[in-house]
């Protein structure tokens, strides 16, 4: 078995099904925005293994405080004793915290670990059980991050019953208010809380709400930057209420949408911050931050895992929050951020895409280009729109990713709309952004010819 298609084919016969694949062959390298396959291809990676590998595959110093770290101790468990990495870790965080009440972490493996430790606490820290999440939202896989993921049927179908007591509200976005794309924020922000009224009001009294969770860019759903007026009106109710509000920032942390947290921006104050993905840049390791007086509320024991909080991991993660400082890593963001979207938009300019590309968003870079489709409530409610509906091709998104795809560039499509999402390494080159944009530009143009 040393052959491509050797590999291939047991992959096929002995992976389970479960596990989708945007494409065939075997990855043997990555370094720096680009990966390598088996059957020497070298492809350029606007995916970063799904928002991962912030900082590019195999940084070098990230790369070697693991190697450091796996001479010294690999599994110091953090229910035996403390470890350096791990307090070393911790001091790099407090400072970039987006609010200095958050101050008290623990370390786990995966985002979905985390929210679902987020989502223990705040039913012990409040004693209360419900939990309202938003449509649209992703939190993971397991049984109660699954419980308050709204994105996607797949993933809980013919798994139910899932975790009890979770209601949701629509997120201040067209699609889950079925309003037309133009509709102004302000309107889907108003909306969407006074769903939440009405929720506390006729569905879960607020004394039996323990906590609202909330992605400050909603990424599996659709990549949708949430208004900062619904981030702040979110506050108020849960100040009002004694509700615990619960920032899932495991895709959109880490400079990810040029700020250190994307919550920044609104100068909203969570209660819990659930962090992952690009936390270690490739090291199995997610955490969750809240304050003092909340996580005392724990008893000793309550929390924990054989593998939560790895040294070697931790070890990553304090170089990637030295290189991010380091290597000016969030201005890297903002600069490419305003090439992809300068360079999107004159593709929307273009009157012959122009019908087709429905909507340009996103935050630094976390970008999504959302393409018509017959299904769309833009296509329904505009009678312009509706003349093409007839035209549009079906599957625009996920044709346009599997061109880019065999034209070298790895592209992911997100949610159940047509959307394509960008989410290249953090420090990629103006160069490689420039490669990028071509890329999607002849593959839009082919696809939509
Ligand atoms: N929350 C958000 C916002 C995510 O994007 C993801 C992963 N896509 C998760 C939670 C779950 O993280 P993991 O896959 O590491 O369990």
């Amino acid at each position: 078995m040393s052959s491509t298609s050797d590999l291939q084919a047991f992959g096929e016969r002995h992976v389970t099904k479960g596990l989708g694949r945007i494409t065939p062959g075997v990855m043997t390298k990555g370094q720096g925005s680009y990966v390598e396959f088996q059957d020497g291809r070298k492809m350029l990676d606007f995916t970063c293994g799904i928002g991962v590998t912030n900082l590019g595959h195999s940084h070098p110093k990230v790369s070697k405080a693991a190697a450091e770290q796996c001479m010294n101790i690999v599994h110091a468990q953090c229910s035996i004793a403390f470890h350096e990495p791990y307090l070393r870790l911790i001091e790099k965080l407090l400072p970039v915290m987006p609010h200095p009440s958050l101050d008290s972490f623990f370390f786990w493996n995966s985002g979905s670990e985390a929210v679902e430790a987020a989502l223990k606490m705040a039913r012990i820290i409040t004693g209360r059980q419900n939990i309202i999440s938003m449509q649209g939202a992703y939190h993971g896989r397991t049984m109660g991050a699954m419980g308050v993921t709204k994105s996607k049927t797949i993933y809980s179908e013919g798994v139910a019953p899932l975790m009890p007591g979770v209601f949701s509200i629509p997120f201040p976005f067209w699609h889950q208010q079925a309003a037309p794309p133009e509709t102004p924020t302000s309107v889907l922000t108003t909306q969407s809380l006074y769903q939440l009224h009405l929720l506390l009001s006729q569905q879960t009294s607020p004394s039996d709400t323990a906590a609202i969770i909330v992605e400050p860019v909603i990424g599996e759903g659709g990549y949708v930057p949430a208004p900062k007026e619904f981030l702040q009106g979110l506050r108020e109710v849960c100040d009002k209420h004694g509700i615990l509000l619960i920032m899932d920032e495991v895709q959109s942390g880490f400079g990810r949408t040029g700020t250190w947290f994307a919550i920044e921006e609104s100068g909203v104050r969570p209660d819990i911050l659930v962090m992952a993905k690009g936390l270690a840049n490739g090291f199995p390791l997610s955490g969750v931050v809240s304050r003092k007086e909340l996580t005392d509320k724990l008893k000793p024991g309550s929390m924990g895992g054989t593998y939560a909080g790895n040294a070697v991991a931790c070890a990553a993660a304090v170089a990637v929050a030295d290189a991010i400082k380091e290597e000016k890593i969030l201005d890297n963001v903002n600069e490419r951020s305003n090439e992809l979207f300068s360079s999107l938009l004159s593709l929307q300019s273009d009157s012959a895409l122009a019908p087709y590309i429905l909507d340009i968003r996103g935050r630094g870079l976390m970008v999504a280009v959302e393409f018509a489709s017959s299904e769309n409530p833009g296509a329904i409610y505009d009678p312009t729109a509706v003349a093409i509906t007839t035209k549009i091709p079906k599957g625009i998104a996920s044709r346009v990713a599997k061109k880019c795809i065999e034209k070298g560039m790895l592209l992911l499509t997100t949610s159940v709309y047509e959307v394509v999402r960008f989410i290249p390494p953090l420090n990629i080159s103006k160069e490689d952004m420039a490669k990028g944009c071509k890329v999607f530009e002849e593959s839009v143009r082919e696809v939509l010819k």
